[in-house]
């Protein structure tokens, strides 16, 4: 591999901006399973598109890290200090999946690191690939990119058994002193949301929408019912866009009033939807959105929908990503059944690689690689979860995928 013989230079952040060498060092976690797999079939296809868009001139320097089971068996941890403190000098990491370790106090690896550095960000772009099986008529409408934000909400890990002392005094406490009603022997989890943690998921999306030619930014929530945590959400984002992009956001009431429906160029429109009227809405009119700002769990459950409805859960790409830090990840598990069988398809790792290049302003490589995507899955030799949907599809290994995506490069 061409990075073998690379010396590597790390990536800096300074400002607010990554300086991104020619030769830098980014950190592969392959992560548990499937991960092997489809992260080599990825780095093939990576290493490819850089040494095709430069010529040479550039290239990555990988430097593998240690997560995950392989970790566990070799130093006694799932998450060894020696990968944290990597990721935290390299500031760009690419993962494949890692299993969840039963027992033993771990929630999750993935929520682990993204609390550990702060991933305030789960990224999740969801666009159509011509010719992958999907449910829609017109699949390709469907053309977004979902700002999760992952450190609060439900998902904060603040909740308790039935029957615990946690809960008992808790419920205690609301009882005689907020005057709720609760039903004795209760479980009980807390939904935390700050006006900090939203204003940066939201401020990351309008960012994003403006560095992208995006015109539509959409909050995400279901303020109605819970009007001091979602609702605020959405509050405490237009209150953001009103104080830090004054010139560029215009809310729906703005455009109505002042520019009669028609969105003036070189403007963003930042909006809110109740969040069981967005899935509607992503079914029946698409076409009207463009980034989706929401709140950690409406994200999980709007990320999962919309792979769906374009036929790409197998290829969704994502990163987690916060400030001055990002781990790119493929969005599934570790397939355990499928793991060494060289069989699954790597294209969500190989798309969150497209994501990376992007990130960091190397969008010609980036563009190879979705264009030589593209090309493989419209020749239809692809692997056995796509083939099986396809009128003549014929199925390939994930080494044999890759390959041909590098052909097409
Ligand atoms: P999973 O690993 O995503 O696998 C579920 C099914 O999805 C597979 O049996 C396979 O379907 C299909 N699939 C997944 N990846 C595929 C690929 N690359 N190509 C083709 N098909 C693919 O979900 P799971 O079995 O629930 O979870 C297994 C482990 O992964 C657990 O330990 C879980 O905690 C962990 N996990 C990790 C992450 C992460 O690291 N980000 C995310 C989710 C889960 P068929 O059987 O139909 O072929």
């Amino acid at each position: 591999m061409a990075s073998a013989k690379l010396q590597g230079e790390y990536i800096t952040f300074k400002n607010g901006e990554y300086r991104i060498p020619d030769q830098p060092i980014i950190g592969a976690l392959a992560g548990d399973g499937i991960g092997p797999d489809i992260w080599s079939a990825t780095r093939m296809v990576l290493d490819a598109a850089v040494a095709k868009a430069y010529a040479g001139r550039r290239a990555i320097c990988w430097q593998p890290l240690a997560a995950g089971e392989a970790a566990f068996a070799e130093t006694g941890s799932y998450l060894p200090d020696e990968t944290l403190a990597a990721i935290r000098k390299q500031l760009i990491a690419i993962k494949g999946p890692l299993s969840t370790p039963i027992g033993g106090g771990i929630r999750s690896l993935n929520v682990a690191l993204r609390h550990y550095f702060d991933l305030y960000a789960c990224i999740r772009p969801v666009r159509y690939y011509d010719g992958v099986p999907n449910p829609m008529k017109r699949p390709g409408d469907l053309d977004v990119v979902i700002f999760r934000e992952n450190t609060e909400d439900v998902y904060a890990g603040m909740e308790w058994p039935a029957g615990s002392v946690e809960a008992e005094e808790l419920g205690a406490y609301l009882r005689e002193k907020l005057k709720v009603k609760l039903r004795p022997g209760s479980a009980l989890g807390i939904k935390p949301m700050s006006p900090e943690g939203s204003k940066r998921l939201i401020r990351m999306a309008v960012q994003y929408a403006i560095d992208n030619k995006r015109r539509v930014v959409t909050m995400v929530h279901k303020g109605n019912i819970m009007k001091f945590t979602e609702g605020a959400f959405c509050q405490w984002g237009y209150e953001m866009a009103k104080a830090e992009f004054p010139d560029q956001v215009i809310t729906e009431e703005e455009l109505t009033n002042r520019y009669q429906g028609q969105l003036p160029s070189g403007k963003i429109l930042l909006n809110d939807r109740i969040a069981d009227a967005m899935f509607q809405q992503l079914l029946l009119r698409p076409a009207e959105y463009e980034v989706l700002a929401t709140p950690n769990l409406n994200g999980d459950y709007l990320s999962d929908a919309c792979a769906a409805q374009v036929g790409g859960l197998g290829i969704a790409p994502g990163a987690n990503v916060g400030d001055g830090i990002a781990i790119f990840e493929a969005t599934h598990g570790t397939a355990p059944k499928y793991a060494g069988l060289d069989k699954v398809n790597p294209g969500s790792l190989i798309l969150s690689g497209k994501m990376m290049l992007d990130f960091m302003g190397w969008k010609e490589a980036g563009e190879l690689v979705e264009k030589a995507l593209q090309k493989v899955i419209l020749g239809r030799q692809v692997t056995y979860d796509l083939a099986r949907q396809m009128d003549g599809g014929e199925e390939v290994s994930c080494s044999a995928f890759a390959r041909l995506i590098v052909k097409a490069i």
